[in-house]
């Protein structure tokens, strides 16, 4: 069985990451998203173990010093960590796999994993993002100037990642995704491992018919 790619995805709040990925994965099969551990408060409408594996900061703290974490960073004074052995056995039963990660993980995950394929997502526009930020259920103005801080300090870190998606059109960011999950499938390392025995038939000098 060959190894599936590791693919990191990170965006600013507010650029539609989460619904981009969610419709990725029900899009494509072989591909499915790490379900990270964090010490934030779950939200209204978040399930344990599926948006999050949600636990406190003694037990996260517990699961730093037992070397559990792949990758992990403090994001808005709350811990967020990637669990190493989930994502392990999922890649090494040839699964593709997204982390869905800020880009201080981002950084961990390539100096550990140099052959992951990183994508950051933006939005259309400064103006975009500042009214999908309002909308987000307050009207203070210093909550969205904070939020609006944040995002501007995360999107600083695009040009260290191998791709940008605009997402202004939900479905043509969506088909710009598929398009770097398959082409990363179709890619020449990727495909000579996964189709090895067909190589070496095809390659073969014995005579397939006498
Ligand atoms: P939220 O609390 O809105 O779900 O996520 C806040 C931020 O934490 C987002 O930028 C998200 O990408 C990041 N994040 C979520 N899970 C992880 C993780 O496992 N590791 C790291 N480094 N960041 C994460």
């Amino acid at each position: 069985m060959s190894q599936g790619t590791l693919f990191i995805v990170s965006a600013p709040s507010g650029a539609g990451k989460t619904s981009l990925v969610r419709e990725l994965i029900e899009s494509l099969d072989g591909i499915q998203v790490s379900v990270s551990h964090t010490t934030r408060a779950k939200r209204e409408g978040e399930v344990n173990s599926v948006n999050y594996h949600f636990t406190d900061v003694a037990e996260f703290e517990a699961m730093i010093a037992r070397g559990e974490f792949f990758e992990y960073a403090k994001v808005f004074d709350n811990y967020y960590g990637t669990s190493r052995q989930a994502v392990e056995v999922l890649l090494a039963a040839g699964q593709d796999v997204i982390l869905e990660i800020d880009w201080q993980g981002a950084q961990q995950v390539r100096e550990q994993m140099p052959d992951a394929v990183s994508i950051f997502i933006l939005p259309p526009s400064r103006e975009e993002l500042e009214r999908r930020l309002a909308s987000r259920g307050t009207d203070e103005h210093a909550v969205i100037a904070r939020r609006m801080r944040d995002a501007v300090s995360e999107m600083s870190h695009y040009h260290e990642y191998d791709y940008l998606v605009i997402n202004d059109d939900f479905t043509t960011a969506l088909q710009e995704l598929q398009s770097l999950v398959i082409s990363r499938r179709l890619s020449r390392p990727v495909m000579s491992e996964r189709h090895a025995p067909l190589l070496a038939a095809l390659l073969s000098q014995a005579p397939t018919v006498e």
